[in-house]
C-alpha cells in the first residue's frame, strides 16, 4: 500500500492531480475517426501510404511505423489480442532507449521521469505471482510479436541486440497484462466507449479501490487525474481499476482482481462488503414503495419509522451521496411527509 501518497498536497474535489501523455497507445480499428498516434478526434484523417489500417491527422511519417505496417494486418487478425498491440508499438518506439541501454548508468538519485522507457519497464510483471501455463501463453505471445519482426519486417537488420529484443518483448507482455489502460470517450448518447488502449507509467503506480478517490478522464492519449473526493494531506490516492462496490458484488470483483491484478483488494467497501447499488435500491425502497402507494396516515407512520432507521444504516455503514443511497431514503421521506400535507380524496 502508500504507492501513490502526494506528500505534502491537499486537493479539493474536480482539481488536477496529473496529467501524463502517453508513451505509446494505439485506436481501435472501428475509431477511425481519433488519429492513430495522439488519438485526437479527426474527420479527415490522413492514411500511411503503404495500409490503409493507420490514419494520421497530420501528414508526418512516424519512424516506428516502418516495421509495424507490414505486419499490421497479421496484428490485427486474432494472433494476439488486440491490447496487446500497445506491447509492439512501445517495443517499436523505444528501440533506441532499450537497445543503447546501459545499466551502470542508473544512478538512485535520478529524477522519475515519465516520457522513458526505463520507468515502463520498471512496472511490475508479477512474474512471481504466475501460474506456469499463464507464463507459458504470455511467452508465447512475445513469440509470435518476435517471429512476426524477426520474418516480416527489416527490423533486425538495424543494429539490434536480438536477445535484449526477445527480453524486452517479455517483461513488455508481461508488464501489458497489468498496466494497459483502455482510453474512453462519451459517446453522443452519453455511453462510455473504448477507443483505444495506452501505457503510462506515472498513473500505473495508483493503487486500486473499490471507492477511489480520483478518477481517470482522457483527451486524444493524455490522462487527467481528477480527485473525486476532498483528499487530506497524507491521504492516499485511490483509482478505480474497472470494477466498483456499487456495480459488483464483492466476491466477483476479488475474483477478477485476484485473476488479472493478482492482489486481494483490502479497501473499506471490501473489508466492510458493502451492498451493491441494485441490491441498495430494492432493499430500500420497492417493499416500502409499494406500501406508501395505498398508505393511509396512520401506515405511512409506521413506514416513515422503518425509512429513519434505514436512514440510520445507511448514514453509519454508506457515506451518502456517493451512491444513490442517499436519493432512494430521501425520496422514501420526501412519500411519507408528503402523505402527512396536503392530500386529494376521491
Ligand atoms: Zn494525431
Ligand atoms: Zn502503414
Ligand atoms: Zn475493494
Amino acid at each position: 500500500m502508500g504507492k501513490t501518497r502526494l506528500g505534502n498536497s491537499r486537493f479539493k474535489v474536480g482539481e488536477v492531480l496529473a496529467v501524463e501523455s502517453a508513451y505509446s497507445s494505439i485506436t481501435f480499428q472501428d475509431a477511425f475517426v481519433h488519429c492513430h498516434e495522439c488519438l485526437d478526434l479527426c474527420y479527415n484523417p490522413i492514411p500511411c501510404d503503404k495500409c490503409t489500417q493507420t490514419l494520421y491527422c497530420k501528414d508526418k511519417a512516424f519512424s516506428y511505423h516502418q516495421y509495424e505496417c507490414p505486419i499490421f494486418f497479421s496484428l490485427s487478425s486474432s494472433i494476439v489480442d488486440v491490447v496487446r498491440r500497445v506491447v509492439l508499438k512501445t517495443v517499436l518506439v523505444a528501440r533506441n532507449e532499450w537497445n543503447n541501454w546501459d545499466a551502470d548508468s542508473d544512478r538512485p538519485d535520478e529524477e522519475y521521469r515519465s516520457d522513458r522507457f526505463k520507468e515502463i519497464s520498471n512496472l511490475l510483471t508479477h512474474a512471481d505471482s504466475r501460474s506456469k501455463d499463464d507464463l507459458l501463453a504470455e511467452t508465447s505471445v512475445a513469440c509470435q510479436f518476435y517471429y512476426l519482426l524477426k520474418n516480416h519486417t527489416r527490423f533486425l537488420k538495424g543494429g539490434i541486440n536480438e536477445d535484449r529484443l526477445k527480453e524486452i518483448l517479455l517483461i513488455m507482455v508481461l508488464i501489458s497484462k497489468t498496466n494497459i489502460v483502455d482510453i474512453n470517450k462519451l459517446s453522443p448518447d452519453l455511453k462510455m466507449e473504448t477507443i483505444g488502449n495506452a501505457i503510462y507509467s506515472f498513473c500505473n503506480l495508483f493503487n486500486h479501490s473499490c471507492w477511489p478517490n480520483v478518477r481517470k478522464y482522457f483527451h486524444g492519449n493524455t490522462i487527467v487525474l481528477r480527485a473525486i473526493n476532498a483528499i487530506k494531506k497524507g491521504e492516499q490516492c485511490f483509482v478505480n481499476y474497472g470494477l466498483n462496490y456499487a456495480n459488483s458484488p464483492l466476491g466477483f470483483r476479488q475474483q477478477i482482481f485476484m485473476t488479472i491484478h493478482f492482489f486481494i483488494c483490502t479497501c473499506r467497501p471490501c473489508q466492510e462488503n458493502w451492498s451493491t447499488l441494485s441490491e441498495m435500491q430494492s432493499f430500500f425502497s420497492l417493499a416500502i414503495q409499494n406500501r406508501l402507494m395505498s398508505a393511509d396516515m396512520n401506515q405511512a407512520r409506521n413506514e416513515l419509522q422503518q425509512v429513519l432507521r434505514l436512514a440510520k444504516i445507511a448514514e453509519e455503514k454508506y457515506p451518502t451521496g456517493v451512491t444513490g443511497h442517499d436519493h432512494e431514503i430521501k425520496n422514501l421521506l420526501h412519500k411519507c411527509f408528503s402523505i402527512f400535507g396536503n392530500r386529494g380524496q376521491i
